[in-house]
């Protein structure tokens, strides 16, 4: 066994079963779980069993109908469905790997009219108002809960996750802020902890010891009225006693305004909230939120701040992540960078999850890597997102790759999201795939730039992934000196005053403005947790404090020429707090603007039908990108007639290009060629 990662790989002896190591794929709908058959959910936890994940936890079932997110979203209340559920736990079986069934009741979060809540209060993010559960409906949903635990048994599943946190029915019951009950379900803490500890008992009671029970218990809800510690250690003692073998770390519910798990989010921001209960608690303790290094994993677990923990998201990016570690190749993980772009975005659109970093997430069956028939070579031109997905594909299939890139990077235009405030991961994307180059033998020509007379030696294909240029919108004025680039800003290459005006609005417009704020808070887990009001000394109910503000550097005006909402395009789980976070730091945002000209005394715009002068001291330029790859295509198709020219990514188009849809394909024309 390794000795650098000996806390990540130890077993986890429950008596009548063990864990084999301590990293557990947490619950995370993907889309699948409302497919006819299991097929593809099967094959897609089997390739994080085969990969050495000790336990798998599914995506959340309802207990019921009311209980489940949306009209015909999962549940688990008949024997048909049990059987369905048998061909996942069959194949997770086939590895050292236990899988538990999460059990979802969503209360007042479920996207139906027909949605229960112990009180009729409707929540913020919803549009339905719940109705009030009779105390028939209490006793009968605690029935339900323990159906759908039988069942789960039935279907070969090794136990239970019972989702108490994140705001869904169990913690509704739990908080003040939504049971206003005047019954023995509501009032005093006991009664309303009630529901969670029946639910648990009446599990643990009908399914017997040899089941694991595990109960994710909301530490820290991040709502106001939520539970104070003294409540959540209490619970804590009860929800062992009513059985539970494995207690689970719940952060924030849905509707709390703290982004708990996207990228601008600091790595382990949230695991000191474990660790203050592990003294408290008698069976292992599992923590979670912005974990995605083995290295993090192995702190965590060395400091004694938790016994497990759990990640979703990068043993989606990553199915092979625990293999990895034990390999001692923690290099070639590819690690989740928390864009949140392609798996929680699709699932709140109600498509199905998949990874920026990994598009064969969820498409296990039909996205197979499959050994060429004949090894070509292939050359790769351009090194971004695209070509590298393309080029490393490519070279895992069997074929010659040569990589040429005209910088003296590879990476593309990671290079500059990994310098927005916030956004450093993508730096792990870019190290990943130089582990790849050189584990799978790809040859790399760096400050190679390809001209029009092509390339001087010959290939079988030429894949042509030379990303995008920014596009410099046509305005009287344009090459004025106040002008400038994004990329100019993002490079140190200008000189900043106080008073910018950035065109355009899209994701770049975003991140400029963001980068110009120099949001240190970002970087810093305390500065953080001080800047979104989270009380770290845990004596506030819910864990709220008021919020310390960052007194901006700029002024900063952003504007764009459509009506209607700013950052419409971002991500639809992230745009809330990067608006929330530009809005706070007073930059301003006009929409619906016509541009006149660029002059000395700044920018003339009119805006709500009249003209006006913006005095500034910069502008700067995102107005979207323009795709540079078809020219280059023409003369290469000239220079090498008989090779085929594939254009992918930004190269070929760049609206709507984002890094999801760049290195989907690169890794959809590598799987062909
Ligand atoms: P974008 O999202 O297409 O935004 C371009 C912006 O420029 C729009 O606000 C547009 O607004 C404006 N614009 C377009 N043509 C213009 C013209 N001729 N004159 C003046 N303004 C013009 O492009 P991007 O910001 O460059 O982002 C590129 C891609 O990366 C996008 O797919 C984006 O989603 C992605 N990205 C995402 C994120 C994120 O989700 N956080 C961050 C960075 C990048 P009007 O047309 O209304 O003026
Ligand atoms: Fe992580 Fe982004 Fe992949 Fe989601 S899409 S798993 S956040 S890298």
């Amino acid at each position: 066994m390794s000795q650098k990662f000996s806390h990540i790989l130890a077993p986890l002896d429950l008596g009548f079963t063990k864990i084999s190591n301590r990293i557990i794929m947490g619950s995370m709908h993907t889309g699948l779980e409302e497919e006819r058959d299991y097929q593809k959910l099967a094959r897609f936890y089997q390739e994080r069993a085969a990969g050495g994940v000790g336990m798998i936890v599914t995506g959340g079932i309802a207990p019921n109908f009311a209980g489940s997110v949306a009209p015909f979203a999962a549940t688990m209340t008949r024997s048909k469905h049990a059987n369905k559920h048998r061909v996942v736990t069959d194949a997770v079986h086939q590895y050292d790997t236990k899988i538990l069934l999460q059990i979802l009741h969503t209360g007042r979060y479920a996207f139906h009219p027909f949605l229960v809540a112990p009180s009729s209060i409707k929540a913020r993010i919803n549009k339905f108002t719940p109705w009030k559960l009779t105390q028939r409906g209490i006793y009968k949903t605690i029935k339900d809960f323990v159906n759908c635990a039988q069942l789960a048994r039935q279907a070969g599943y090794d136990g239970i996750e019972i989702m108490g946190s994140e705001g869904y029915l169990i913690n509704q019951f739990i908080a003040k802020r939504t049971n206003q009950r005047t019954d023995s379900w509501g009032g005093s803490f006991a009664n309303r902890i009630k529901f969670a500890l029946t639910i648990v008992r009446s599990i643990r009671e009908a399914l017997g010891s040899d089941f694991i029970i595990m109960y994710r218990l909301s530490m820290l809800d991040l709502v106001e009225d939520g539970s104070t510690f003294a409540e959540n250690i209490e619970l804590l003692a009860q929800i062992e006693q009513a059985g539970a073998n494995i207690v689970n770390t719940g952060i924030g519910w849905h509707e709390a305004r703290v982004p708990t798990i996207a990228t601008l989010v600091p790595r382990m921001a949230f695991s000191w909230v474990t660790a203050k209960f592990m003294e408290h608690a008698k069976v292992p303790l599992v923590t979670s939120n912005r974990i995605n290094n083995p290295v993090d994993v192995e702190q965590i677990l060395a400091k004694g701040e938790a016994d497990l923990v759990s990640m979703a998201r990068p043993l989606l990016a990553d199915p092979n992540f625990v293999q990895k570690i034990k390999q001692q190749n923690t290099q070639l993980i590819n690690k989740c960078i928390a864009c949140n772009q392609a798996c929680l975005d699709n699932v709140f659109k109600f498509k199905q999850a998949t990874c920026m970093v990994n598009p064969r997430a969820g498409f296990e069956l039909e996205h197979q890597i499959i050994a060429a028939p004949n090894q070509k070579s292939i050359a790769v031109i351009g090194a971004g997102p695209a070509g590298l997905a393309c080029a490393t594909t490519a070279a895992m299939r069997g074929h010659k790759v040569t990589i040429y890139e005209s910088s003296q990077h590879i990476g593309g235009q990671f290079n500059i999201s990994k310098l927005i405030p916030g956004k450093r991961e993508y730096q792990s994307t870019i190290d990943y795939f130089s582990a790849q180059i050189k584990e799978l033998g790809i040859t790399l020509h760096l400050n190679h730039s390809v001209t029009e007379a092509g390339l001087n030696a010959k290939f079988d294909a030429i894949v042509l992934s030379t990303g995008i240029s920014p596009r410099l919108p046509k305005i009287e004025g344009i090459e004025h000196p106040k002008v400038s680039s994004y990329l100019d800003v993002f490079y140190g290459d200008i000189i900043l005053g106080k008073n910018i005006v950035i065109i355009g609005a899209g994701g770049i417009g975003f991140d400029t403005a963001a980068f110009l704020l120099h949001q240190e808070h970002i970087r810093d887990i305390d500065a953080y947790l001080a800047y979104w009001g989270v009380d770290k000394s845990l004596k506030h109910a819910g864990g709220l404090i008021n919020r310390q503000h960052v007194a901006p550097k700029h002024n900063i005006i952003m504007m764009q020429r459509k009506e209607g909402r700013f950052g419409a395009n971002l991500g639809k789980t992230t745009a809330w707090a990067h608006r929330m976070m530009l809005q706070e730091h007073g930059v301003q945002m006009l929409a619906g603007v016509t541009y006149d000209k660029i002059s000395d005394a700044g920018i003339h715009i009119t805006y709500n039908k009249k003209p006006q002068i913006i005095d500034c001291e910069n502008i700067i330029i995102c107005a979207g990108q323009e795709a540079n790859g078809n020219r280059l295509s023409e003369h290469l198709h000239q220079a090498h007639p008989q090779t085929p020219v594939h254009i992918i990514g930004g190269a070929r188009t760049a609206g709507e290009l984002d890094a999801v849809r760049a290195i989907a394909e690169g890794d959809l024309l590598a799987r062909k060629l």
